[in-house]
């Protein structure tokens, strides 16, 4: 995957902060360059950094896929659970959030097109639920599409960096509602935010997506 900038540094260990797959200001105007800055190398890299530092305390659930980390964090040494919760879950929320956007918007197309007009009442209903489920978290937290093996869609949302993989679930898309994804520009306007944001995202990636969870080979 093509990065931009210069790599950012977080600690060793088996996670990894993937680069940003397009130029930090490729998200403009929706998206301020500087929030992609600070979202990507800083907020984003700090979750790397604490998963690394729990990876530290040792554990078999280290060498495992992240997904599979996710859904099975029982199995996840007590005194680490919820670090690896919050940050786990944090690394795989924004490495799908970064993947969906740097688009131009529009409208979808194809399958996901279908899927969305059979589950979720078409493209302008499901806009609207979107926007109106990501503005009444209370807090920080996500809302997502996800998606099924069979292809059915569901609009969910999870607080915190919680994620529907910790449900043995999968993610077509979802957004950030934490703060730190759009106070620089909007300050306390959430709900503009919301409607902005699908002017950047990418429907070609999210189809790339919906075909790889049918086949079962979506990961995060
Ligand atoms: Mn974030």
């Amino acid at each position: 995957m093509l990065g931009f900038g210069p790599k950012v540094e977080t600690t060793r260990g088996p996670f990894t902060l993937p680069p940003l797959p397009y130029a930090y200001g490729k998200n403009e105007p929706a998206i301020d360059t500087q929030t992609m800055r600070l979202h990507h190398d800083k907020h984003h890299a700090a979750y790397v950094n604490a998963l690394n530092q729990a990876a530290a305390s040792g554990g078999s659930w280290t060498g495992k896929p992240l997904q599979d980390i996710l859904s099975r964090l029982s199995r996840v040494l007590g005194s680490v659970r919820t670090t690896v919760r919050n940050n786990g879950g944090g690394h795989a929320n924004h490495t799908m959030f970064w993947q969906i956007m740097g688009g131009r918007g529009g409208r979808p197309t194809g399958d996901v097109a279908t899927a969305i007009d059979r589950d979720l009442g078409g493209f302008t209903n499901m806009q609207s639920a979107f926007n109106d489920a990501g503005a009444k978290i209370f807090g920080s937290g996500w809302v997502f599409v996800t998606v099924d093996r069979a292809g059915k869609l569901a609009l969910t949302t999870r607080p915190n960096q919680d994620t529907p993989l910790m449900d043995s679930q999968r993610v077509l898309f979802g957004n950030d509602v934490w703060e730190h994804a759009y106070y620089l520009k909007y300050q306390n306007r959430r709900a503009d935010y919301l409607k902005a944001w699908w002017n950047v995202v990418d429907w070609s990636r999210i189809g790339q997506r919906y075909t790889a969870a049918k086949a079962g080979t979506l990961t995060i």
